[in-house]
């Protein structure tokens, strides 16, 4: 039985190698979907192609296994409790429901996802402890993984570059609206702390912004702005207009 299971890891292990010379760190894992195994087979080799067909994603092990370096961090949607110290921000939210017997307690997170190179990704999860709720949103973020073109569509730079958004754009959650403008090389971002960390994710460089309604409330304002990210790929550029803003992807 042993020689049998090693074998099947080493061919496993073989064929993943053919597919990009990549390895998922858990060689036993096997792919349940189709798309999954289309993956650990080789066929599929990018993560735009999966992508640009708009295939449904139903296991976040595809994104590990297509893009490697993938970096992730977490929204500050909480705040600490307590009398002295309390309301530091934190990235877990404690919730409480009151019932006949006792307070229920529940936790609830917020993750992005992004390799730098504007691919990105954010979601919720909510559990009983705080890990599972940091698990379920990574899950959750992973599947939600957009592409997004970048461009440099402001008049002071004309650079022709992919540094900043090609376009205006504004996206809405709740009360909260937020608007992205391309900005000139060297501004950074003119953005809040959060919206900060899912600039740094995609891969936009610089970019300035304006965010109108309730802001308190953080998990609208990351939606919004993801909202805001994902209108990017409503818009259809003519080439002349792609060369112009230099839009890449
Ligand atoms: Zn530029």
């Amino acid at each position: 039985m042993e020689n049998k299971e090693q074998n099947e890891t080493s061919a496993a292990a073989e064929i993943a190698q053919d597919a990009g010379k990549r390895t998922y760190p858990e060689k036993t894992y096997t792919f349940k979907t189709e798309l999954g195994k289309q993956v650990q087979n080789g066929d599929i080799k990018d993560i735009d192609d999966i992508l640009n067909k708009h295939l449904k994603i139903l296991e976040p092990q595809i994104i590990d296994f297509l893009i490697p370096n993938l970096q992730s961090d977490f929204l500050y949607v909480g705040q600490s409790k307590g009398k002295l110290g309390g309301g530091k921000r934190r990235i877990v939210r404690n919730t409480q429901k009151v019932t006949a017997k006792a307070k229920r307690q529940h936790f609830s997170a917020m993750a992005v996802v992004g390799d730098g190179n504007g691919h990105v990704g954010i979601g919720k999860g909510r559990g009983l402890e705080s890990v599972v709720a940091k698990e379920k949103a990574l899950k959750t973020a992973k599947l939600n993984l957009i592409k997004i073109p970048r461009g440099c569509g402001s008049w002071e730079c004309a650079c022709h570059g992919g540094h900043s958004i090609p376009i205006k754009i504004s996206g809405k959650c709740g009360s909260t609206t937020v608007t992205l403008f391309p900005a000139p090389k060297g501004i950074s971002f003119c953005v809040m702390d959060d919206i900060k960390i899912i600039m740094k994710l995609s891969g936009i460089k610089d970019v300035w912004s304006m965010v109108q309604g309730q802001t308190h409330t953080r998990i609208n304002v990351g939606y919004a702005t993801f909202d805001a990210l994902k209108s990017l790929s409503y818009y259809r550029f003519f080439d002349r207009e792609k060369q112009n803003l230099g839009i890449k992807g």
